[in-house]
């Protein structure tokens, strides 16, 4: 059974959908005002390989992911570049869903954009300002967090010692860590109207909104990365609080990037975008360096190690070139005592211990060629098989191998094949070791050899 680390308590908790086999969840989405950074991939990857794993476990995963069109940093942008707005959202939106194609990633049930979704936000403000447990001020609505039972639990820390992150002076606000739900415009600013005042909606106010609106007001799980615990989730939670919505059962986030020890962000002036490392790199490679870390630790992402994934892959590709025949052979049967995907299973199982099931992928290859090797081709088919389908469940499928072989070694190979077949086993042998000293490989398949780079 699975069971994921619930962020809210700091425990590990049985996954049980509300309303199974439907599995819903809503993971928040991109600001789009630029190129996708690293720290996205990530977030996206993370949740594409829970959606893939519970599909794999039978699940109907009903996935919500915003855009938020409608944000200061847009509006900033935008005015930099004597640009509308919406406009530079659209564009910076197709950007998204393009890389967001490159990495291999299930597009979410619903992609929901808050200017959609004005008219229901301007409603939930209001309900909660006819509660009291919000009040207008001269510059916007406010939540009054005072009035939010248990405000601060996702959180975790010490909120005395948690500066209020909202932009607006204190002045404006009752409390520092009151956050705005409904923002007043300013002077040529993108604008709705509103029984309060023509503005535009606050963030935290957008996500509470939408994923209640297309999931319900109880749903199995929110996600983010680890700076949305607090405020922006702490802040969505108080107002679903505050409405007696049960919303969501876990909370999940994942880890920063960072290269050398250092977080990848932009104020660190070390920003690399997503952009920049899938024109460099096989897009399946930073997939793979972030199965190999667990979505809870730092991720570590240099190009070295983007170039390591990269031969890594190599690995996994070969193997499903070679084991292709086999894999179609249907003299060829399966051994169904095979317990690599029972372990690959298990990690999986214990909070996506990625690392671990990416280990026993690479174990089953091993075996799985060795198997090949000595011509035991049922337990190769069976591993690969498995390997097939648990690559599928961490989206990484295999690509071709091309390789071009020197004639000189093409020669001794064809060579090493014609000494087999005249059974002079010593002089094939003595082949073999020739074109591995050149550094390549030479193997056996079902329908003769195959040689490539060792
Ligand atoms: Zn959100």
């Amino acid at each position: 059974m699975l069971r994921l680390y619930n962020s809210l308590l700091g425990n590990n908790i049985a996954v049980a959908p509300l309303s199974p086999p439907e599995f819903k969840m809503y993971v928040c989405g991109p600001t789009v005002y630029d190129f996708p950074h690293i720290g996205h991939g990530r977030s996206v990857l993370t949740f594409d390989i829970l959606r893939r794993y519970l599909e794999h476990k039978g699940f109907e995963v009903n996935h919500a992911s915003n855009v938020t069109d409608v944000d200061d940093k847009i509006i900033e942008r935008a005015r930099r570049g004597s640009q509308h707005p919406i406009a530079l959202a659209r564009k910076y939106e197709e950007i998204w869903w393009a890389e967001m194609d490159r990495l291999n990633v299930l597009k979410p049930k619903s992609a929901p954009r808050a200017t959609d979704w004005i008219e229901q936000i301007v409603d939930m403000v209001a309900t909660l300002v006819g509660s009291g447990v919000a009040y207008i001020s001269d510059d916007g609505v406010y939540m009054d967090v005072s009035q939010v039972e248990d405000y601060g639990l996702l959180a975790q820390q010490d909120l005395s010692k948690v500066q209020s992150s909202e932009r607006n002076a204190s002045e404006h606000k009752r409390q520092s860590l009151d956050f705005a739900l409904w923002k007043f415009a300013k002077a040529d600013e993108l604008t709705w109207s509103s029984p309060f005042g023509d503005g535009r909606p606050g963030w935290h106010s957008e996500c509470v909104v939408m994923s209640t609106g297309i999931l319900g007001h109880d749903f199995d799980l929110h996600g983010g990365g680890l700076d949305l615990r607090f405020p922006h989730h702490e802040n969505e939670r108080a107002q679903a609080e505050a409405l007696g919505y049960g919303f969501a059962q876990i909370w999940m986030h994942h880890g920063f990037v960072e290269s050398q020890g250092v977080k990848m962000s932009k104020s660190l002036g070390n920003f690399t975008t997503l952009t920049e490392m899938l024109d460099l790199y096989d897009p399946r490679a930073y997939r793979l360096l972030v199965v190999r870390a667990h979505y809870r630790s730092p991720l570590e992402v240099t190009r070295e190690l983007a170039e390591e994934a990269t031969s890594a892959l190599r690995r996994l590709d070969q193997f499903a070139q070679r084991m292709g025949p086999i894999l179609d052979d249907p003299t060829v049967e399966l051994d169904e005592s095979g317990s690599f995907l029972s372990r690959f299973e298990d990690a999986m199982d214990n909070d996506l211990d990625t690392p671990a099931a990416t280990r026993e992928i690479f174990e089953a290859v091993k075996s799985g060629n060795a198997a090949f090797d000595r011509g035991d081709f049922r337990t190769a088919k069976t591993l690969a098989s498995q390997v097939a389908m648990a690559m599928k469940v961490l989206g990484l499928q295999p690509g071709r191998v091309e390789e071009s072989i020197p004639n000189e070694i093409a020669k001794l190979a064809t060579l090493r094949m014609e000494a087999k077949r005249s059974r002079d086993f010593a002089a094939a042998d003595a082949l073999r070791d020739q074109i591995h000293a050149a550094g390549y490989l030479v193997e056996d398949t079902l329908e003769g050899y195959r040689v490539r780079k060792s």
